[in-house]
């Protein structure tokens, strides 16, 4: 199952009113046997499921609103990831689908009786990029399920989930907590770990960076985003510099999977910039504003919008089969 620094036993602070709903389901019998968990990654989908799977598989829940024990064998099988009444399956690539394969087992998995007379539980992770034939597999398994099963699929997003699968499951959407709530959290786990942050990272800068999603925010502290990302946007000024070329800036950072969005989200702050200096305008890159700011003042307001209209299209371009630093590269010798 999910497992990181974060308890897993306990819902997140901004998940009480779903919890709540979720467990008095259970408490008089009516739950679904089928859960469809939607939101933008890093708001705690995954966190959610794995707490609901601890609590309903514990041989002695506790407290109110109730929880796991943490203590008992399943408990423990659980926190081993060897429970013989869970399966989870996820894509084997970020690239890539879930496939009928993994469905089949998985389908064959909910057939047999759980070990230890409660529930079976499957969690299929990124359940939107299911193929149309791994869905229509799935369909069967929803359609006709045995008792005492629950499926909780995990959504970034629903665009690529058909509409038959959707219908057959009872849909909860993730969204991000106030900002407050968000950052005492952040703060709270700040100190256990914050001497492998780097120097400049802050509660408040990296949840700003993720867009308001607490566990992306603290994912960001753990890895080498937040330094990848300035040394990207050196070379960035350096190219609209002409200190660097965009040939040799897109050959550097074409594979950082983080680059249109970085480049989206730049563009963006360098608008609000433009068309707003007193009060200062909320940034994505808070840290970066001086240097946003001198890059906005070098071109009117209408070229800054044809920009961001270029770099909108990246998507659709790089999702393409195509040269990925040709077209970044073409993109930023139209900024020069
Ligand atoms: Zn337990």
């Amino acid at each position: 199952m999910v497992s990181n620094a974060v308890n897993s036993l306990s819902p997140l602070p901004w998940q009480h009113d779903p919890w709540r709903n979720l467990t008095e389901q259970h408490r008089q019998s009516r739950p679904a046997h089928a859960l469809l968990f939607v939101g933008a990654r890093g708001l705690g989908k995954r966190h959610l499921a794995t707490a609901l799977t601890y609590w309903l598989l514990c041989q002695q829940p506790q407290g109110q609103p109730p929880q796991a024990c943490g203590q008992c064998r399943s408990c423990r099988q659980l926190h081993s990831g060897v429970h013989p009444d869970v399966q989870h399956i996820a894509p084997e690539a970020a690239d890539k689908p879930l496939k009928i394969d993994q469905i089949r087992g998985l389908s064959e998995f909910m057939q047999h009786s759980s070990q230890f007379g409660a529930y079976r539980i499957a969690l299929l992770d990124s359940a939107e990029r299911l193929n149309p034939q791994a869905a229509n597999a799935l369909l069967k398994t929803l359609e006709e399920p045995p008792a005492q099963r629950l499926m909780i699929l995990v959504a970034d997003g629903v665009a690529g989930l058909p509409a038959t699968v959707r219908s057959r499951c009872q849909r909860l959407n993730f969204s991000r907590p106030a900002s407050e709530q968000a950052l005492s959290w952040l703060r709270s786990q700040w100190g256990q770990h914050s001497q492998s942050f780097p120097a400049d990272a802050t509660p408040e800068l990296v949840l700003s960076l993720a867009g308001g999603a607490p566990l992306r925010a603290l994912a960001m502290a753990h890895s080498e985003e937040l330094t990848q990302r300035r040394e990207c946007f050196t070379d960035y000024q350096q190219v609209i510099h002409r200190r660097l070329s965009p040939d040799q800036w897109a050959n550097r950072w074409a594979k950082q999977p983080q680059i249109g969005e970085w480049l989206l989200t730049w563009q963006q702050d360098m608008i609000r910039l433009k068309l707003c200096q007193t009060p200062p305008p909320r940034l994505a890159h808070p840290d970066l504003a001086e240097s946003l700011r001198q890059l906005s003042h070098r071109l009117p307001a209408e070229r800054l919008f044809a920009q961001l209209q270029a770099i909108e299209t990246l998507p659709r371009l790089l999702s393409a089969p195509v040269n990925v630093p040709l077209q970044l590269a073409a993109l930023l010798s139209r900024f020069l």
